[in-house]
């Protein structure tokens, strides 16, 4: 079997291997990824949080995602019946940026891995890890070639970007189940027909609450074409309910909801639905002896408050800083400096999510009478900082969102 070497090796160019690659190009490593499609190729996770972007600009990748002509977002728009309430992330208690993006990911991705491969990083398409081996001193992978010929990588350090294939979780045995009840989305893209100038912003994603059911939500995410993600959520014994294609399925649920059947009125249901299930995952450990797991590959929430990207690109974020200080010599705690922290923004989001589907915080959210700053707060949280500690529902979340639902409810 032919092999090869490589400093480091990244296994997926979704967003957390793609921004990853491109920030250890900074730093002058040698970079590979291996990535089993070939790209442009479809993903879901469309709304990107405001917190998203200091990690492209960090990456140099602004300007390309700047120029790529995605719809901007300022916010998130909140819907239940009658019940109406927004958040405009550019009134947000944290410093940093208050808008953002809703991207067609099959586009969004393939600029950041282009960006990424013009910074120096080497991506090999339709090449698929099969195998991997930690044990050594050093990690490596048997790959397979789109010729399904077989050849070795070592790597002085591993990322396990892969995502929803959970490469390294998998072959490790790294997997334990998450606590959340297994939920699963159907979803599709349509042409919307949504005449401008009425009350539909475009300019921010819809969450829409199942008149009936307040742990079945949809998203509506627009796009700057005309067209939307629509999906909804909820546990699969739900979903399971409604019989025929995923389509036929979708439009059932969605015909549930008065505001969205009205809004999607002239939609041209043009794209066949798909259904994704038991997505939520944990992982035992987000590192181990040179490698690390980024992004999904690690641990995935729930979709909605469409953290995911903004998770894949901190994690990023810390293992690069980690892996600049390793090269240069100094000896990293891995824990400390990189699943520690890396672990508190997801569980101020993960505190959040439970909070949604035991419906506290649509109670908060819906509540007509919160001050300001409180809701400067929550808008922080749904911009995405869910690492600033200044703000005291990052500190105490738990504490703060029961107390404040107590409030709301009273
Ligand atoms: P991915 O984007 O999954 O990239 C992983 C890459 O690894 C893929 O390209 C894959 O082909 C490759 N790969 C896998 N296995 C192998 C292998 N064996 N060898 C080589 N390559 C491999 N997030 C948001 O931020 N906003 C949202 O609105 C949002 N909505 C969501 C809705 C739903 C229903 C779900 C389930 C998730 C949603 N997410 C959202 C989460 C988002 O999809 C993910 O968090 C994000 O895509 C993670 O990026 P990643 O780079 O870790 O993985």
């Amino acid at each position: 079997m032919r092999s090869e070497k490589t400093e480091i090796l990244i296994i997926g160019a979704g967003p957390a291997g793609a921004v990853a690659a491109a920030m250890l190009r900074q730093q002058g490593r040698q970079v590979l990824i291996v990535e089993k499609e070939q790209f442009p190729r479809f993903s879901i996770g469309e709304s990107l949080l405001p917190q998203s972007m200091e990690y492209i600009e960090a990456a140099g990748l602004l300007k390309d995602v700047v120029e790529a002509g995605f719809q901007y977002k300022n916010g998130a728009a909140f819907k239940c019946g009658d019940k109406y309430t927004e958040f405009d992330f550019r009134q947000k208690f944290s410093e940093g940026w208050g808008t953002t993006y809703q991207v067609q990911r099959a586009t969004f991705d393939k600029v950041l891995a282009d960006g990424a491969e013009r910074a120096g990083a080497e991506i090999r398409y339709r090449h698929e890890v099969i195998a991997v081996d930690v044990e050594g001193d050093t990690p490596h992978v048997i790959v397979r070639d789109p010729q399904g010929e077989e050849y070795r990588i070592d790597a002085q350090f591993m990322l396990d970007a892969s995502g929803f294939g959970r490469i390294l979780p998998r072959l490790l045995k790294l997997e334990y189940p998450s606590n959340f009840p297994t939920r699963g989305a159907i979803f599709t893209h349509v042409e919307d027909g949504v005449a401008p100038g009425g009350s539909f912003d475009r300019n921010k994603i819809l969450v829409t609450v199942h008149p009936q059911h307040d742990d079945v939500w949809f998203w509506t995410i627009p796009f700057s074409n005309g067209r939307c993600s629509l999906g909804v959520v909820a546990r699969t014994d739900f979903l399971d309910q409604y019989p025929g294609t995923e389509m036929e399925r979708l439009r059932a649920i969605v015909g549930e909801d008065a505001g969205l059947t009205e809004l999607f009125k002239n939609a041209k249901w043009d794209t066949p639905a798909r259904q994704i299930v038991g997505y939520s995952a944990n992982v035992k450990s987000l590192w181990g002896k040179n490698y690390a797991l980024l992004g999904n590959a690690g641990e995935f929430l729930d979709p909605v408050f469409s953290s995911g990207v903004t998770i894949a690109f901190k994690s990023a974020s810390l293992s690069t800083a980690c892996l600049q200080r390793q090269f240069a010599g100094e000896s990293i705690d891995w824990e400390a400096e990189y699943g520690i922290p890396l672990r508190e923004g997801v569980n101020t989001f993960r505190t959040f999510v439970e909070a949604w589907y035991a419906g506290g915080f649509q109670k908060i959210i819906f509540f007509e009478k919160s001050s300001k700053e409180v809701r400067e707060m929550i808008s922080a949280i749904l911009a995405g900082y869910a690492w600033d500690k200044k703000n005291p529902y990052v500190a105490e979340s738990k504490r703060r969102l029961t107390v404040l639902e107590q409030l709301c409810a009273g």
